[in-house]
């Protein structure tokens, strides 16, 4: 399956990884890779940039090598009522094109159950600048997935599958297939990110192919297969 874009990508910037993005856009451009997406880690993460950084984000070429570059963030779910660490104004200033929102440890909210971490995944879900939920099957924050693919399509929010979860959030691969089976059942899509944090790991999706594989989706219900459907399911999201 070809994929033209990367949609979850760290830089430099985030404190704990180790590419700038022209690196990233030079490396994009040599492995034929159309578009990717900064999303480095928001503000409440240590080592992370401040709210300026993302604020400042318009002044970034859209095009880089004449690789599309999406301006972004991986947001942190910070409390129980789903708020996320930066502010809508922060985020229209920045211009972004791309917001991922998820859970981490230590930055605010940590779980607390499958019950209780649902319910506040749901609650993040409505902010409507939020594109997709980074890596839902890391098991240390269990969520019910039929109600989190259930919520996921009726907020207009993507489900991400995390080509390094397998090594970095272990025990995630089954229910990361599990996560894309109920994806296909309920008619939704995924997007597919590599969550690099060196700019060889760009495009680099084996693990999340095998994933998409195994739960049966389709071209059509992964986003990163076209430019069409990025536009249309992240792009032109009303926000
Ligand atoms: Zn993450
Ligand atoms: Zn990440």
């Amino acid at each position: 399956m070809k994929l033209i874009a990367d949609l979850h990508v760290h830089t430099i910037a985030s404190g704990h990884a180790y590419s700038t993005i022209e690196e990233y856009a030079e490396y994009a451009k040599k492995i034929g890779l159309k578009i990717f997406a900064i999303t480095d880690h928001g503000p409440a993460m240590p080592g992370a940039p401040h709210y300026y950084y993302f604020a400042n984000m318009r002044m970034l070429p859209k095009q880089i090598n004449g690789v599309r570059v999406l301006r972004g963030i991986e947001a942190n779910i910070i409390n129980e009522n789903g708020d996320i660490d930066i502010a809508a104004q922060d985020m229209k200033w920045g211009e972004l094109d791309i917001v991922l929102a998820t859970f981490h440890p230590r930055v605010g909210y940590d779980s607390q159950g499958e019950e209780k971490n649902t319910e506040v995944l749901i609650k993040a879900m409505k902010n409507p600048w939020i594109n997709a939920i980074a890596h839902p099957g890391n098991p240390k924050y269990p969520v019910n997935i039929k109600a989190i693919v259930e919520a996921a399509k009726e907020n207009k929010v993507l489900i991400e599958i995390n080509n390094s979860s397998d090594f970095s959030r272990p025990g995630s691969y089954e229910r990361c297939v599990e996560i894309a089976k109920e994806v296909k059942r309920a008619g939704w899509k995924v997007m597919l990110g590599t969550d690099s944090h060196f700019s060889r790991m760009l495009g680099e999706f084996s693990s999340a192919l095998k994933i998409v594989k195994e739960a049966g989706l389709a071209k059509e219900d992964i986003v990163n297969t076209s430019e069409k459907l990025i536009s249309q399911y992240i792009l032109e999201k009303p926000r």
